[in-house]
């Protein structure tokens, strides 16, 4: 038998599977970013499991990515859909069925990089059963999320102890962006050890289509504009804000703007009723005949759909990253977003886009008016924020340094990575 000297990690994202398929419901950019990372990782010499918690009987128990990365789904209560604010009281379960699993192996695990506060707790509660470092990205912070909607739901209490109590003990926490590190230290602890290792994309996929030949497909007239939206259905990404700029634009007027939004389920599911409510928006404001709604969009067309944009508008009220702006800036094609988050970060304003005061339909709709009525300042725009996400967001390069700090840290005695040593960094 060959035993393999890959270093074994896990990935624990006990609500975001890096193996369904995205874009409906609550999967999003933390699914993607676990494949990835994971794919990549295994590329660069590690074996990388990725533990979720199974949603479904008929959901395969193992999905194995490549030799050396797989999803493993554990079971942790019931086996249907629960959003993840209702999540918490199946964890211990999750701590058993991953400790269960682990019996199997030749050697429990030494590293988990946790992923959302629900599977941090997870990795604290692993680390006190077996020597362990753990690497944590937030993904989002509750701190910030509860400053943005209207009704905080009865988990907050936990989720922020359980956020501030892990940025205190990991061995060490990933920041996405330096947005997203200055929210932990004003708004979670001054204590703890955090990097900033963005997220990534995959460049070569998503600069494969030529613009010309994306616009055909969609039958976009040489002398049409098309702004586009990508994600989630969530009153949080502001599709209403675009909808509201888009029909205040002057371009709208001359007849010559498309709008698509795509992603989200159909009506049924838990996004069924911000698409409706969406719909609901395009139709009082008269929009119907240019608006059009592909629904969810597979990895395969997603790069013909931003290639083929003049605009991408990430209009989200908080953004921890948003993996949409450097998508579409990888295909070329400029992104006007909220001024907020990773967003400040990823779309550098008057070079590779244009920022917006988030849920300003006015300044979102002079802000896609500038690009749209000047094709040239658009290409250029377009042309940097390419090579902006070639240089900085490719998954390649995050896994690498992904991987240096991994090793950083096993190399560690784990004594140093206890809580008393923590750091203010
Ligand atoms: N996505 C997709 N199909 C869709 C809509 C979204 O594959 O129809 C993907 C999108 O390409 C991106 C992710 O879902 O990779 C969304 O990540 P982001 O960080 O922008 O937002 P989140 O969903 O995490 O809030």
């Amino acid at each position: 038998m060959l035993f393999s000297n890959r270093k074994r990690i896990a990935l624990i994202s006990v609500h975001g599977d890096p193996a369904i398929e995205i874009g409906k419901e609550e999967a999003g950019g933390q699914n993607v970013y676990v494949r990835h990372v994971g794919e990549a990782l295994a590329q660069q010499g590690w074996q990388v499991d990725m533990f979720t918690r199974r949603v479904s009987p008929e959901q395969d128990t193992i999905v194995e990515h490549s030799p050396h990365c797989r999803t493993i789904r554990l079971i942790a209560g019931p086996q249907k859909f629960i959003p993840r604010d209702d999540l918490f009281e199946f964890l211990p379960e999750f701590v058993q069925a991953f400790l269960d699993f682990q019996q199997q192996l030749e050697a429990p695990y030494s590293l988990v990089h946790t992923n959302y506060w629900l599977s941090s707790w997870v990795g604290m509660e692993l680390k006190k059963r077996q020597p362990l470092k753990q690497v944590h990205t937030y993904h989002s912070l509750g701190a910030v999320k509860y400053k943005s909607i209207p009704t905080i739901p009865l988990i907050a209490k936990t989720r922020l102890a359980v956020e501030k109590n892990l940025l205190e003990s990991a061995d060490r926490v990933v920041a996405t962006s330096p947005q997203e590190k200055d929210h932990m230290r004003s708004l979670v602890s001054q204590n703890g050890k955090i990097d900033i290792i963005p997220c990534g994309t995959d460049v070569s996929h998503f600069g494969s289509v030529e613009r010309e030949a994306a616009r055909q497909e969609f039958g976009i007239a040489p002398d049409e504009k098309l702004v586009l939206y990508v994600g989630r259905f969530d009153p949080r990404k502001g599709i209403e804000t675009l909808v509201r700029a888009v029909r205040r634009s002057t371009l709208w007027e001359t007849g010559k703007v498309k709008l698509f939004i795509g992603g989200g389920s159909r009506p049924g599911h838990s996004d069924g009723h911000e698409r409706e409510r969406i719909e609901e928006i395009v139709a009082e404001l008269g929009m119907g005949d240019r608006v059009h709604f592909p629904g969810r969009l597979s990895p395969e067309e997603l790069p013909t759909y931003y290639a083929a944009a003049d605009v991408s508008v990430v209009p989200s009220h908080y953004e921890p990253f948003g993996l949409v702006a450097i998508e579409a800036m990888a295909c070329g094609t400029p992104v006007v977003a909220s001024d907020v988050g990773g967003l400040q970060f990823t779309v550098v304003s008057e070079e590779t886009g244009l920022l917006a005061a988030p849920k300003d339909d006015a300044a979102f709709a002079v802000a896609i008016d500038r690009i749209l009525a000047d094709p040239a300042w658009r290409d250029q725009l377009g042309q940097a924020a390419k090579a902006r996400v070639q240089a900085k967001f490719s998954w390649e390069g995050v896994a690498s340094q992904l991987g240096h700090l991994y090793n950083h840290l096993l190399e560690q005695p784990i004594a140093d990575s206890s809580p008393e040593f923590a750091r203010v960094s």
